[in-house]
């Protein structure tokens, strides 16, 4: 089990992660044509067609979300990882080797009109191996004139063969019941439960303009709402309507009181700070256009990005701003903000009130892209036909493969890419930026966690 690592991108502790657990995997493995895509197709409910008709055609999607009685899982159907292996039980096998290695649970398809073949019984005796559970499908058990043969499958040594007619979905339900009761707790599926306002934190160095942009941002909308009915909000937040929402701004009861923070009490600040970034779902970081980018102001950003929170760039005291200041600017965000190239930017003035309502827009956007969630299907159908186009650089005279990918989590959206060999940081980075183009992610953090076989 330990010969496989997550390597996280440097910013990236997914399995730290608070939120909900990543979705665990189910592979399916099997010798072609025993009808494993038709099996995969009936536990997704045929909401992603993958059958081939041609035998042998490798398919370009490889994993998908399923969910049955309410629980999230993917899952793989290896008949498209593959291996390159010599023949059709080497492949097989290598098949199960790699199923094993990456899956949370392993079904084996065999064929049960035909039996076990020396090829089902190679693959068994790879999963008998396995720390994983592994469960055994006896398919195309169309009627039960079949169920003696089934019966003789007790032979692979993988315990009860469960049997089902994938084709005309006999007996799949207490196949899937099985799985969901072999693959470890999974995710119950929410369907917009919580609500309420959205938490902002408004975060930045002193002096950057918070209190006043707060005012302002209350003033604008003569709207500040101590006490709504029905909602719970800490006294010391705010709730402020802006572009017709009502906003939660979290930890404001210094800023509104405009308390001013003495010098020396600066670790009780970044205290402060932290714990409001904590509390929010996106921060507005704010920093002063009229000096230069500090390493006070990279700490706040660094805090955003670490706790994985959403983030709008606010470059406030825009009024001060000439021509040659707005040069050096461009420079200096350029070296001083490469965390974040994706965080949309606004050029506001808490004095004058420039462009203050374009950050509505902007935290909704990130809020979006910070909840946004990319099927399984859809992702490695993408992924695919990319790594096709550029294929990772090839380490130690190996080429690394990535068998499929899921989106683990969201809040900030985690992909796990499962590889067999190591992928280069540049690599990642590329997979990242793409993912985010292609997709539409800005505004949040993207952590990319691959799991790879050394
Ligand atoms: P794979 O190569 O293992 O993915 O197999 P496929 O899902 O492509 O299926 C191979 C063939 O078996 C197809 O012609 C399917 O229609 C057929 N098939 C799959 N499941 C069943 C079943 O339960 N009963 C019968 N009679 N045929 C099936
Ligand atoms: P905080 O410490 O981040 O809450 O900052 P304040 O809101 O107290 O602002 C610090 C100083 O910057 C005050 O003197 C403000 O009047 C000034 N200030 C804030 N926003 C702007 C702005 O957009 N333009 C200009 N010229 N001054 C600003």
């Amino acid at each position: 089990e330990s010969e496989w690592t997550a390597i996280d991108e440097e910013f990236g502790h997914p399995d730290d992660q608070d939120g909900e657990p990543p979705q665990p995997v189910l592979a399916v493995v099997g010798r072609p044509n025993v009808g494993k895509s038709t099996l995969v197709n009936r536990i997704l409910g045929r909401r992603e067609a993958v059958v081939q008709d041609k035998p042998g055609v490798t398919r370009d999607r490889v994993a998908y979300d399923a969910l049955w009685n309410g629980r999230r899982f993917t899952v793989v159907d290896t008949g498209g990882w593959d291996p390159k292996a010599d023949g059709l039980q080497a492949s097989v096998t290598a098949q199960a080797e790699l199923a094993m290695q990456t899956a949370d649970a392993v079904l084996l398809v065999v064929d049960a009109s035909v039996g076990a073949t020396s090829t089902d019984e190679a693959a068994a005796r790879v999963l008998r191996r396995s720390s994983k559970p592994v469960l055994l499908a006896a398919n195309k058990v169309d009627d039960d004139r079949l169920m003696a043969d089934v019966a003789s499958l007790w032979s692979l040594g993988l315990g009860e063969p469960y049997p089902v007619s994938a084709l005309h979905g006999r007996s799949s339900g207490d196949l899937l019941d099985a799985v969901l009761h072999a693959l470890p707790a999974t995710p119950r599926e929410s369907f917009g439960v919580e609500r309420g306002p959205r938490r902002v934190a408004l975060v930045g160095k002193p002096n950057v303009g918070k209190s006043s942009l707060l005012n302002r941002l209350v003033g604008a909308e003569r709207a500040v709402v101590d006490a709504v009915a029905g909602t719970t909000v800490d006294p010391v937040d705010s709730l402020v309507s802006l572009d017709d929402e009502l906003w939660q701004f979290v930890d404001t009861a210094g800023l509104r009181k405009r308390v001013k923070t003495a010098s020396g009490m600066e670790y009780y600040a970044s205290l402060r700070t932290r714990a409001a970034i904590e509390a929010a779902e996106v921060a507005i970081v704010l920093l002063d256009a009229s000096e230069p980018i500090s390493e006070q102001d990279l700490r706040v950003l660094t805090m955003v990005v670490d706790a994985g929170r959403a983030c709008v760039l606010a470059l406030n005291k825009w009024d001060l701003v000439d021509e040659d200041r707005r040069h050096q600017l461009t420079r200096e965000l350029e070296r001083g903000l490469v965390r974040v190239p994706w965080a949309e930017r606004v050029n506001v003035s808490a004095l004058t009130g420039r462009s203050v309502r374009k950050l509505a827009p902007a935290l909704r956007t990130a809020l979006t892209s910070w909840d946004q969630r990319v099927s399984t299907g859809q992702l490695n159908s993408w992924l695919t036909g990319l790594i096709a186009a550029t294929p990772p650089p090839v380490r130690g005279g190996k080429q690394p493969k990535v068998l499929f990918a899921t989106q683990a989590q969201t809040r900030p959206p985690t992909l796990v890419l499962f590889t067999s060999g190591f992928l280069e940081a540049g690599y990642r980075r590329f997979l990242e930026r793409r993912f985010r183009e292609e997709f539409g992610f800005v505004g949040t953090p993207v952590r990319l966690s691959v799991r790879v076989r050394e």
